[in-house]
């Protein structure tokens, strides 16, 4: 595939001596997305230009999810992690059925954190035996319907012990369960921490022991352990490390458990490159790692197959947000682009989902990708808040009304993460392609 450099990887041209300049710039300057080729200065998604996917879509703004890239992800990751390891698709990152539906077909299992998400999980066709659902605060009602299902439910509280038994009782199904452990360390360098000193999620390993034994007596069928430390993480050693110490932990853990562990949920965790100065993962350290333990696993948890569970990485590069330039505007000598879209479809390319310091995603005019001759803009949507920012003093070619904006690195975190009812604008669309 591909390609052609993107504008915003051709720097200008930086005298040799200016050292500190040309570092400088290669911090400052994203990452190419090679997986989208380029046809005639337009970006190519699914096999189509924009301006003819603009067209059939039939409106701006919308997301677009690409097949093709969905399943070389997948296979690219099958080809680096160990034979027999399970691969699960956290359906959180971007619940679109369509694109679930997808996903189901190519991975192992999927994770659900909703009574919904299950669903739409369910509809797709995932086997709920491949099901696990995760999250706190899971309602008996949530409980029930999961219990029905036959998937497997990550316990996350005493409560849901108690709740548990007592809708296996009243449905005479035996509840599959496994343990989601708060470890006694952090997934260093996370975008999210979700493991380690106290938090919502899990149960505090110290107090595994009083768990364990009381899953036991409430006769739910015990199958594993799971451990998630965190998300957007761009460091091979931290989750090398992150793996290395879950799989301790769950050894230590073992005895104490009500029956054989027939699962190890390992967690995930793995990012993609956002901002100015970041990189891809290089994945074969990861994969080594987990074959190291997959084979001390052969005889200290021989009954035990190994989870890894993805979000963002499975569908975050297969994705782009697109919307179309509605105004120009100069103010006191700075240029606005007024696009269509905005932080109501895309809050995490405005910098206000998670994130400590608003940085740019990486942006283009998806109609002008070759074009040499640029400026320096902001890229606003159509709210009444200065919030709505999607790209902040980015040097892009120059754009007039009507042409693409595009936000790469889209494809989680996006529709389903943003809220679409704030100031009352049209929704956006989403396509698989
Ligand atoms: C959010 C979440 C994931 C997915 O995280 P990504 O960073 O999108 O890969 C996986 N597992 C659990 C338990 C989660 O809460």
């Amino acid at each position: 595939m591909l390609l052609e450099p993107m504008p915003w990887t051709a720097p200008t041209p930086t005298p040799q001596s200016c050292l500190d300049t040309i570092l400088e710039r290669r911090l400052s300057v994203h990452t190419p997305m090679p997986q989208f080729a380029v046809c005639d200065d337009e970006l190519v998604i699914g096999g189509e230009r924009l301006s003819r996917l603009a067209a059939r879509v039939g409106q701006t703004p919308f997301y677009a999810y690409d097949r093709t890239l969905l399943r070389m992800r997948v296979a690219a990751l099958r080809g680096v992690l160990p034979a027999g390891i399970k691969l699960h698709y956290a359906m959180k990152a971007n619940p679109m059925p369509a694109l679930v539906g997808l996903m189901a077909g190519l991975v192992d299992g999927i994770d659900v954190a909703s009574a919904g998400e299950l669903k739409v999980a369910l509809d797709a066709d995932a086997h709920p035996q491949e099901i696990s659902f995760a999250g706190p605060g899971k309602r008996d009602v949530e409980l029930r319907q999961a219990v029905a299902a036959g998937v497997l439910i990550n316990i996350e509280s005493f409560r849901e012990v108690v709740a548990l038994e007592a809708i296996s009782r009243e449905l005479d199904l035996t509840a599959r369960v496994a343990v989601r452990v708060n470890p006694d360390f952090e997934l260093k360098g996370a975008g999210m921490k979700m493991g380690g000193g106290p938090k919502q999620f899990g149960v505090d390993v110290e107090q595994m022991p009083e768990l364990l034994t009381q899953i036991g007596r409430a006769g739910l069928a015990f199958e594993g352990f799971h451990l998630f430390a965190g998300s957007q993480n761009l460091r091979v050693d931290a989750i090398c490390e992150a793996q290395q110490k879950s799989y301790e932990l769950a050894l230590r853990l073992a005895p104490l458990a009500p029956a054989p562990v027939q699962f190890l949920n390992l967690g995930g965790g793995f990012g993609i490159p956002y901002f100015a100065g970041e990189s891809r993962l290089d994945l074969s350290p990861i994969g080594e790692n987990l074959a190291q333990l997959a084979q001390r696993a052969e005889t200290e948890l021989p009954d035990a197959v190994f989870v890894i569970e993805l979000g963002r990485y499975l569908v975050g590069e297969a994705g782009v947000y697109v919307a179309r330039v509605v105004d120009r505007k100069i103010s006191r000598g700075q240029v606005y682009l007024v696009v269509d879209g905005g932080l109501h479809h895309h809050l995490s390319a405005s910098g206000n989902f998670g994130q400590v310091l608003r940085k740019n995603y990486p942006v283009a005019i998806g109609n002008k990708m070759n074009a040499l001759e640029t400026e320096t803009v902001s890229v606003v949507g159509p709210l009444c808040t200065p919030l709505d920012l999607l790209a902040d003093r980015m040097v892009l070619p120059i754009a007039k009304i009507g042409d693409f904006v595009v936000i790469f690195q889209s494809g989680a975190y996006g529709a389903s993460a943003s809220p679409q009812g704030f100031l009352g604008h049209p929704a956006c669309l989403e396509v698989l392609v």
